[in-house]
């Protein structure tokens, strides 16, 4: 099969310093599960190959490399990660001129693999797949799927041999605030500036230095955990290697959107705190905007000054949270001008659903119809509540596009991977169909949280 990128790399020009350069490990198969035939036309991609999506054959003008970074885990600095199983290929300009890496995950071993075999079994790679789609069709910034191909080799996990896969994933980079901890930390200061002049001339060429390139992450991140907040999203692993320059929500691992609606839902099962718990995303957001300030300071002689300014920067990153969040969820109760008055309104429904477990997606979608009130054990408290939200004369239309119908709920995706794994690929393309309009009410069926018994009460990190 003839298969044409057309690469225009530019992050293999920068220092060796950044960067291991190899190859992906060949596989034994490579069996082409999904391809995103809309988004290789974006990139201007030209025909396929699964050997290549495989990691067997390196495409002409590719400049496959691994990605060095750090980061924190867990709140604990790890002072060398990096493209542990991934490698990426390198870079295209899209139809809209912008810049997207296409990176291998599960491509085999690297450099910085260690303990790790380089590999992601079936599972997570049609996770990744479905969920990153799912998210930017809901209009969230996102990594993308272009690819999912079979290696047709197991893959070794606690729960005993399992399908290996290769997942394509397409970024408007994969720089990271794990990428700039790497060389404050090691006071590599020159690598340091050559990666943030990077930064600014891919993601924010508009912005002035060090200090307007934090001022624009925090902007982007804002705006991004605002967004995972307004569809019920809980990332999971919100550590500072799994947060983007870009803005773009990166790494589905245990990630999960919510059924009932709790604050404090947990998905994760290694998340034994609850430090990524649905509620805290704003804050953790905070938390690790101040490690990206504090890598950026360094790149200072006035120190005292930089952290002035970083600080003040830091700290005013609540309010844009605050001002996106009220944004949002004023649009899912239909108040396209909500203001602070309107906060004790949105958040009386919040309360509501916590203490009856009300369906975080359906409640919303109901919102515009009679039949939100089905949704509460406690119908005199929600009439109550509704009484004062007409005051407010709500727009039918504005929820309508702000409340998805559809979400990829936990219970389905494991019963699509549970299909996969045996062969089944049908329902895979089902949720595909269904997740790519989710404001539209089509396949109802998908819409059911799950019974009791399909309850799936954590997600894995084993990946
Ligand atoms: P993650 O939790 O997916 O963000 O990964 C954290 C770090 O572990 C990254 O450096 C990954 O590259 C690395 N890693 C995760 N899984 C594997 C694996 N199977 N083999 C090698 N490295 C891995
Ligand atoms: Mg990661």
């Amino acid at each position: 099969m003839t298969l044409h990128i057309p690469f225009d790399n530019s992050y293999a020009t920068l220092p060796g310093g950044f960067y291991t350069r190899l190859n992906p490990t060949p596989v034994k198969g490579a069996d082409m599960l999904a391809w995103n035939t809309t988004l290789a036309d974006e990139l201007r991609i030209e025909g396929t190959d699964p050997t290549v999506f495989a990691g067997t054959t390196v495409p002409d003008g590719a400049a496959p490399l691994a990605q060095l970074y750090a980061g924190h885990q867990f709140g604990n600095y790890n002072p060398q990660l990096g493209d542990g199983r991934a490698i990426l290929l390198g870079e295209v300009i899209d139809h809209h001129g912008k810049r997207r890496d296409i990176q291998l995950k599960g491509s085999g071993p690297t450099p910085y693999s260690r303990m790790g075999d380089g590999r992601a079994w079936l599972g997570p790679v049609l996770r990744e797949y479905v969920v990153s789609e799912a998210m930017h069709a809901l209009g969230i910034p996102t990594t993308r799927a272009l690819a999912a191909v079979a290696t047709g080799e197991p893959v070794y996990r606690e729960q005993g041999a399992l399908p290996g896969a290769v997942l394509t994933r397409i970024a408007s980079s994969h720089l990271r605030v794990g990428t700039f901890q790497i060389f404050a930390h090691r006071g590599h200061i020159d690598e340091l500036r050559t990666l943030t002049d990077y930064a600014i001339a891919r993601h924010h060429p508009d912005v002035d230095g060090p200090m307007g390139l934090l001022k624009a992450v925090c902007a982007a991140q804002a705006e991004l955990v605002a967004a995972w907040m307004s569809v019920g999203f809980i990332h999971g692993v919100m550590n500072t290697d799994n947060c983007t320059i870009s803005g773009e929500t990166i790494d589905y691992g245990p990630c999960a959107f919510m059924d009932a609606y709790h604050e404090g839902r947990v998905f994760s099962s290694i998340d034994q705190t609850g430090r990524y718990a649905y509620g805290n995303q704003p804050r953790i957001a905070v938390w690790n905007m101040a490690q990206l300030a504090t890598a950026l300071i360094q790149l200072f002689d006035d120190k005292e000054q930089a952290v002035e300014d970083a600080t003040a920067i830091v700290h005013a990153m609540p309010e844009l949270l605050q001002a996106a969040w009220l944004r949002r969820f004023g649009a899912k109760i239909g108040l396209a001008d909500a203001t602070p008055d309107d906060q004790p309104l949105i958040e009386g429904l919040l309360s509501l659903m916590q203490t009856d477990g009300a369906d975080f997606t359906n409640t919303f979608a109901a919102l515009p119809t009679d039949t939100a009130r089905d949704q509460f054990t406690d119908r005199d408290a929600f009439d109550t509540w509704h009484t004062r939200w007409q005051v407010r004369t709500p727009d039918p239309t504005l929820m309508a596009h702000t409340n998805p119908q559809i979400i990829p709920r936990n219970h389905r995706i494991e019963a699509m991977i549970d299909a996969a794994v045996a062969g089944d690929m049908a329902p895979f393309h089902r949720l595909m169909t269904a997740l790519a309009t989710p404001y539209q009410a089509t396949d109802t069926d998908l819409h059911r949280p799950p019974t009791q018994q399909e309850i799936v009460p954590a997600t894995f990190c084993g990946t």
